[in-house]
């Protein structure tokens, strides 16, 4: 469903990217991660176009990334995103952050934006927080809003990048369990994520990168167990 083959991305003189190649297969879990500034987020970002890339190619469910703006809100439409900074609007109660983009976007009545949002409220454990506004809310709840925000979307693959890393650690269980479970509905999903724990349980594939590149990619069994290079083993026992 993602193919990317030797993806360059440079900011100015800084090549944030090195010829990256990956393929993602529908309905898999990749998580990716290493040390800050290796690109992580960068390459996601190229994904759905956050970002734009100066070589090589990328296409998402077919579409390539580099043809006519039109294309970029199907792949938009496509792809949902969930940041670090859950990015809700603060002036909106979790109903009306959940509705904005199917009325908008999708063209859906009040109504079934409404009956569509309250589905996804109760699919990551929070309907009864429909009302709040998301200054009420802790952090675990504010993120679980902001992934069924994009699932109100309907994408047909989620990115996620570092979701847990501005959360107490109570909070970090409750985002990954509404995660895994996304994962068993059989949704495509690409997580930038130092949580190995999940990685190891829900992971396909992970994927390993340092300054630009992909340095490891392998099941969590095969990196775990033995991973192959001293730059992915040294990262792992920083964070173990
Ligand atoms: P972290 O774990 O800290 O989130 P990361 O692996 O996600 O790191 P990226 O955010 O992808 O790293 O950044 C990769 C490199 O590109 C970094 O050196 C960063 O400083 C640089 N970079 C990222 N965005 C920009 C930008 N908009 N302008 C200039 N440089 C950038
Ligand atoms: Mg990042």
């Amino acid at each position: 469903i993602i193919q990317m083959q030797n993806v360059s991305k440079f900011f100015g003189d800084f090549q944030a990217l090195r010829d990256v190649s990956l393929d993602v297969a529908n309905g898999e879990r990749v998580v990716i991660c290493g040390p800050s500034g290796s690109g992580k987020s960068t390459l996601i970002r190229c994904i759905n176009r956050l970002e734009a890339h100066e070589a090589g190619q990328i296409t998402v469910g077919g579409t390539t990334l580099t043809d006519a703006p039109v294309d970029l809100e199907k792949i938009r439409g496509q792809v949902g995103m969930v940041f670090q900074q859950f990015n809700l609007f603060p002036h909106l109660t979790v109903l009306e952050n959940l509705c904005l983009g199917p009325r908008r976007a999708l063209g859906l009545t009040d109504a079934q934006a409404r009956d569509r949002a309250l589905m996804y409220l109760t699919r990551v454990q929070i309907p009864d927080q429909a009302d709040k506004f998301p200054r009420q809310l802790s952090g675990g709840q504010q993120q679980r809003v902001a992934i069924a925000r994009s699932l109100c979307m309907e994408p047909r693959i989620m990115l996620f990048d570092e979701p847990t890393s501005a959360l107490d650690p109570e909070m970090i269980a409750e985002v990954l369990d509404v995660m895994t479970e996304l994962a068993a509905s059989g949704m495509t999903m690409i997580v930038v994520t130092h949580e190995m724990g999940f990685a190891r349980r829900v992971a396909d594939r992970i994927v390993f990168m340092d300054k630009g590149e992909i340095v490891e990619i392998g099941t969590p069994e095969a990196v775990f167990t033995a991973p192959k290079s001293p730059r992915f083993k040294t990262f792992l026992n920083q964070i173990l």
